[in-house]
């Protein structure tokens, strides 16, 4: 009899510190589907979900898929989306009768209203549900901060191994293929994790330097996974630092077969490393002069990234210091994205395209972080609609949208105006406004690592900059109250 398995998806990073709580219209937006709107949204994508339909089939499994939800980065998951999630979520369990397995698609970092753990929270249920001989397996982005409740209530936890995240569908198939062999055997796995006194680790999860503690401790993991005994998968994150919850930062995750207690040895161990090497990071972070200077000097195109005001990673997105300064460098041939302003992305849209109007762009949220408004006078080069298809490495195939936006000049710069706030991922998002980003002399954009996957192909140089956007490192700024103390760099350790 074929086995009968749930997939689900229930993915946002949660940056406790920003003001506006991720809501249920937005969610909806951006990206929740029911149904069979699941397998039709992400059948031909990179994602997760994609991996485990490719394994579903391929073995022949019946499957259902109640839910598929994510959105960029941001506050915390308003209460009533979390709820609804959850409730759907419990309802294609119940709707399902009975189940051989579980494959879930979580982020690791997601905080809703009134629940610091959401991961966990959604993963207890789901155990409550199907109780303790379903297997459950569970995916994680490796900035994931892993509770034990998490550990306790899914046999099986596997991270991705890039980031740039490239193998989200790889990493569904690592999961599902674990599963497969638990719904097969008497003794169903088990995951253990472990972390350390410190917000960061593992030099944040970088892979794209090829080089340095991450690179170091996923060699490890491969040891581990073929040579130890029992272990089935060992998970490195490097964790995600802007959330105040109790278990933020790195964590080492082993799932295996046998004894806890050597499999937890191995994850104390990984970990250790990570936590001796937390300082070791292989991107520098330029301050605005540097990034001003090399957009002038080159070698051309020259990338700078907006990296403390990413959306990815939870920040605003409306941050205004790094473009001032491009602005008044007078750079010429250079684009910027994007800027999150619905006001101004209206405004702009309504003028139309050739219109020249003042225009009051950014710095609308919160002024501490991100800047002052820039007062400029803008000509709209291009009005659109702002969908766009990721065709580069970083989950190709995935539809996302800036919303109704436009492209202003401002001086020598063409910037996005945006209505939704989007990480910047793919060359589409700047092809979409008729930029060719490979002709262009440089660009700002906001992101932190993901824009590196199909940005560095076409860029001479690649630069992060810090202009004190939400996403900082100075964490003095941010007021932690939830987060295990002590902690480093919160305190000395
Ligand atoms: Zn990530």
């Amino acid at each position: 009899m074929p086995r009968t398995v749930l997939l689900g998806s229930i993915k946002h990073e949660s940056h406790t510190f920003n003001r506006f709580p991720t809501s249920f219209a937005l969610i909806r937006r951006q990206g929740r589907r029911e149904g069979a709107a699941v397998v039709q949204a992400h059948r031909d994508t990179g994602s997760e979900m994609a991996g485990f339909l490719d394994v579903a089939e391929a073995m022949g499994w019946h499957f259902t898929t109640p839910i598929a939800m994510n959105a960029t980065s941001g506050g915390r998951v308003a209460a009533d989306a979390f709820a609804g999630a959850l409730a759907t979520l419990e309802a294609g369990i119940r709707a399902a009768g009975r189940l051989d397995g579980i494959l879930l698609a979580l982020h690791g970092a997601m905080a809703a209203e009134g629940e610091d753990d959401a991961d966990g929270a959604i993963l207890d249920r789901v155990r409550r549900l199907v109780g303790h001989d379903v297997p459950i397996a569970a995916t994680l982005d490796l900035h994931a901060n892993v509770s034990d409740r998490m550990a306790a209530n899914a046999n099986i936890l596997i991270s991705y191994r890039t980031n740039p995240h490239v193998d989200q569908r790889e990493t569904a198939h690592r999961a599902a293929r674990l599963l497969a062999r638990a719904m097969d055997s008497r003794v169903l796995p088990i995951s253990v994790v472990e972390r350390a006194p410190t917000l960061v680790g593992f030099d944040r999860g970088r892979t794209h330097t090829g080089h340095g503690p991450m690179i170091d401790a996923l060699a490890e993991a491969d040891r581990l996974e073929r040579d130890e005994p029992g272990v089935l998968a060992v998970s490195v994150n490097g964790g995600y630092s802007h959330a105040d919850m109790l278990d933020a930062g790195p964590s080492v995750i082993v799932t295996g077969e046998g004894d806890a207690a050597v499999l937890r040895r191995h994850a104390a161990t990984l970990m250790r490393m990570g936590y001796e090497r937390r300082a070791e990071e292989t991107v520098r972070l330029v301050t605005i002069p540097e990034a001003i200077a090399a957009m002038r000097e080159g070698p051309f195109p020259c990338i700078v990234a907006d990296y403390t005001d990413a959306p990815g990673g939870g920040a605003y997105g409306d941050a205004t210091p790094m473009l001032r300064a491009m602005i008044e460098a007078g750079l010429t041939n250079t684009a910027f994205g994007a800027i999150f302003d619905p006001k101004a992305a209206a405004i702009a849209c309504a003028a139309g395209e050739g219109a020249k109007l003042h225009l009051s762009l950014g710095g609308w949220i919160d002024p501490e972080f991100s800047g002052a408004p820039i007062e400029a006078e803008v000509e709209v080069r291009k009005v659109s609609d702002g969908a766009y298809v990721h065709d580069g490495a970083y989950a190709p195939g995935t539809r996302a949208s800036f919303g109704p936006s436009a492209l202003v000049r401002v001086g020598g710069i063409d910037v996005i105006v945006a209505t939704e706030n989007k990480n910047i991922l793919d060359l589409q998002q700047f092809r979409i406004f008729g930029l060719d980003p490979a002709r262009l002399t440089a660009i700002g954009l906001k992101c932190m690592h993901g824009f590196r996957a199909a940005f560095e192909p076409i860029a001479a140089r690649v630069l992060s900059c810090d202009a004190g956007g939400l996403t900082t490192y100075d964490y003095g700024r941010l007021g932690y109250t939830r987060v295990r103390r002590p902690v480093w760099p919160l305190d000395a350790v």
